[in-house]
This record gives C-alpha cells, sequence and structure tokens, in this order.
C-alpha cells in the first residue's frame, strides 16, 4: 500500500509581523519551483497573519493553517477565532491540542476533541497534537499517555482524509533535544496501529507527523523512519532557508 503524501508543516507560534511576508514569499516561491518535492507544504502563521500569508500564497501550492481555532461557530467568546473564520480567510488546515496550548490554556483532550471536530466541520483539516513530557516518557509512561492522548481527542466518526496526527514529545520542543529513530518508530507504529483500529483501512492513510526540534541537519533520519508521514515544525519553520531544507528531503 502507498503511503499518503507527506506533509512539512511551519507552526511560526507566537512570532510574525507584516515583514515577515518575505519570508513567507521565499518559502512560496521554494515551494513553486518544487523545492518541497513530493511533500505538500503548508505554514501556520498567527492570527493576524493568516489571511496576509493566504492571500500571497494563492494560486501557489503551498497551503495556509492557524495554530488553534473554538469549539464553536461563533458567538459571544471575546478574544476568540472559529475554524469558520480561518476557513473564510483562506486557511486550509488547523492545528489542535497543542502541548503549549494544552500546557499555557489548559486545554484538555475534551477541548481539543471539540476543536478538531469544529475544524473538520468548517472544512479545515486538524492537525491534532499529541506528546508525553519527559518524566511520562522517563517513567516508561510514553505509549500510553499517547494512546489516552488519542483516544481522548479524535472522534471514532472524523472523517479521516481531514485528518493530520502530530506526534510531538513535549521535551524536544524548541530545546535542541529529539528521541533517538527507534523511538520515534516505535511510537509512531504504535499510533498508526491506533489510527487503524479507530478508522479502519482509512487509518492507513492518515499522516503522523513528528515534531520537535526538527533542523535541516537531522530531518532526513527522522523523516527517514517508518510511519513519519512529515514533520510539523516551529522554530526553523521562520527562515526560509531552514524550512525548506527540512521540506527538501522529500526531493
Ligand atoms: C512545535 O512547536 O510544534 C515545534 C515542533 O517546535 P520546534 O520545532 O521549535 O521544536
Amino acid at each position: 500500500m502507498a503511503a499518503p503524501r507527506p506533509l512539512v508543516a511551519g507552526n511560526w507560534k507566537m512570532n510574525g509581523l507584516k515583514a515577515s511576508l518575505g519570508e513567507l514569499e521565499a518559502i512560496r516561491d521554494a515551494v513553486k519551483a518544487g523545492g518541497a518535492g513530493r511533500a505538500e507544504a503548508a505554514l501556520c502563521p498567527p492570527f493576524t497573519l493568516v489571511a496576509a500569508v493566504a492571500a500571497a500564497a494563492e494560486g501557489s501550492p503551498l497551503a495556509i493553517g492557524a495554530q488553534d481555532c473554538h469549539a464553536k461557530v461563533s458567538g459571544a467568546h471575546t478574544g476568540d477565532i472559529s475554524a469558520q473564520m480561518l476557513k473564510d480567510s483562506g486557511a486550509t488546515y488547523v492545528i489542535t491540542g497543542h502541548s503549549e496550548r494544552r500546557a499555557d490554556h489548559g486545554e484538555t483532550d475534551a477541548i481539543v476533541r471539540a476543536k478538531a471536530a469544529a475544524a473538520i466541520k468548517a472544512g479545515l483539516t486538524a492537525i491534532v497534537c499529541v506528546g508525553e513530557t519527559k518524566d511520562e516518557r522517563v517513567g516508561g509512561k510514553a505509549l500510553d499517555v499517547v494512546s489516552g492522548q488519542i483516544e481522548g481527542s479524535l472522534d471514532p466518526d472524523f472523517p479521516a482524509t481531514n485528518l493530520v496526527v502530530a506526534y510531538e514529545p513535549v521535551w524536544a520542543i524548541g530545546t535542541g533535544l529529539t528521541p533517538t529513530a527507534a523511538d520515534v518508530a516505535e511510537m509512531h507504529a504504535h499510533i498508526r496501529a491506533k489510527l487503524e483500529k479507530t478508522y479502519g483501512r482509512k487509518g492507513v492513510d492518515i499522516r503522523i507527523l513528528y515534531g520537535g526540534s526538527v533542523k535541516p541537519e537531522n530531518a532526513a533520519e527522522l523523516m527517514g523512519v517508518k510511519n513519519v508521514d512529515g514533520a510539523l515544525v516551529g522554530g526553523a519553520s521562520l527562515k526560509a532557508k531552514d524550512f525548506m531544507g527540512i521540506a527538501g528531503v522529500y526531493k
């Protein structure tokens, strides 16, 4: 069975001003020129730049996403942004359940699931993040923790075509640390098995991204691991050269 088309998605987090559109344009042009090879490339800027980035990327193969959405379509939720608004702004992806949101905003699996459901209902593809802390890894609980997050954050009724799962060990995010290729292989195989159990044959096609300190220097090794269908990239997505150094693994 053919592996799913890889996805390399950049998460700009709370970074980026209008002046950053130059980096976006450089990424767009590089992707247009074939720099991501057979992979799909996507960028998730902060809310303030989604519409501008989507306009700049229009007509190019670069997809645009956001980093969060509210679970409701509209209403009295000051400061929040709905999935429908993101779709209206030109996004096709949204990250839900990033560990920084789980930690900073107390997002539970149930909240993440509701947000992913709203995203899918709005016609977006949800990139649902899971991953263990350092203590959980050291305590031998990583597989169980991720199992629980998958069961809690994914609805068996989600259409598999609108779903991406990102395995992001919390201790690897922004630290320069990465799991061994063997640990990544074990976790991705575990996630694949869970997705197949939940979604049947369609679970085979759900992309499972690895995220956490992916750089041009380690991308080939990490992306070469079985069941790794691309990357969710934080810090290295802010510079076109670094982002394309990662996406370029698929050329
Ligand atoms: C992330 O925030 O999703 C991430 C993977 O960050 P970094 O690449 O900077 O570790």
